[in-house]
């Protein structure tokens, strides 16, 4: 489960459009250069601006005003072009090349920076691969309907951690972002919530890793009992946000139980944040889990519990 590369891809993407760009440019030229021949000659002449510059240099003597006089020329042959396009019933910029993206001419990259379309093609690319991508529409911040919690208390607790969980998305570094356990019972947000975390922070540009606690260990199984790779379970590890959905729905045992442990120690110690939720209380985590996990749950991942009546319930009741 290494990450697929995303930026092969996207590279690959962007030269086929840069030269389906180019193609197309060359397409209306050639159909100008029929239409009217005097744009024809024009480009003719333009394309021969290089070698003449070269042989005015070669020739030596007052070069610098002999170039001038090449440039004077290229500029009234140039607004000559645009007037018998106009006048032919183009666009003036009719053959220029149109690109997606002005900024980079859909190169990507804006000198040595990646430009930020290309950034967004990177993690709509991550997206729409990842477990979120079906998701994304459905669960966001957007459209979280804070009228399924009742007015005071339940209200008040639920704005908080839409404020918490947005902010905390919306400001995301994979180095010095908190951990969160979101616990509370099922029906409560905990999994939209933790969706459009997953989402907003993907299209930030980072590497987010969404699974049940069921999907976690079944990959760890896969490399424990059946010779999968190891590399098939490097993710939990390495991703800059790893989201952990409804812990306490696996069968525990001493297998799955340090199968969490060490995703969880190992991205504490890479200062790496990780969301897990479950639908047990503090004290249900206490009796399931050793000391071990629990301490770690209830020190170092910042709580956030979820109170009111199970939405999904209310959402059919008022249909
Ligand atoms: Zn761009």
């Amino acid at each position: 489960m290494s990450e697929r590369n995303y930026y092969k891809e996207v590279h690959d993407l962007y030269r086929n459009k840069r030269e389906r760009a180019e193609r197309e440019a060359e397409e209306r030229r050639r159909a100008v250069h029929e239409a009217i021949p005097q744009v024809f000659d024009i480009d003719t002449r333009l394309a021969r601006t290089g070698s003449e510059i070269l042989s005015a240099i070669m020739q030596g003597g007052d070069y610098e005003s002999k170039i001038e006089g090449i440039r004077k020329t290229n500029t009234l042959l140039r607004e000559k072009r645009s007037e018998l396009l106009l006048k032919g019933g183009y666009p003036a910029d009719y053959t220029d090349i149109v690109y997606e993206c002005e900024k980079c001419a859909d190169s990507g990259y804006v000198g040595l920076d990646m430009c930020n379309c290309m950034k967004a093609a990177i993690a709509e690319a991550r997206l729409s691969d990842s477990e979120l991508g079906r998701l994304c529409d459905l669960q966001s911040f957007e459209n979280f309907d804070l009228s399924y919690y009742a007015q005071g208390s339940e209200r008040l607790s639920i704005e908080h951690i839409v404020r918490s969980l947005r902010s905390f998305a919306e400001g995301f570094d994979s180095t010095t972002s908190d951990s969160w356990l979101l616990f509370g019972d099922t029906g409560l947000g905990k999994t939209h919530l933790s969706t459009a975390v997953g989402v907003t922070v993907i299209r930030r540009g980072y590497d987010v890793l969404y699974k049940t606690v069921q999907a976690v260990i079944d990959d760890f199984e896969e490399v424990q009992f059946k010779g999968a790779s190891q590399q098939s379970i490097k993710r939990y590890y390495d991703c800059d946000l790893l989201i952990i959905d409804d812990l306490g729905a696996e069968l525990t045992n001493q297998f799955t139980t340090s199968c969490i442990y060490n995703i969880m120690n190992v991205r504490m110690n890479k200062r790496k944040p990780t969301i897990i939720s479950t639908n047990l209380t503090q004290k249900e985590l206490r009796d399931r889990y050793a000391d071990r996990i629990t301490s770690r749950l209830f020190g170092e991942f910042k709580p956030l519990q979820f109170k009111g009546t199970d939405v999904r319930r209310q959402r059919l009741a008022r249909k």
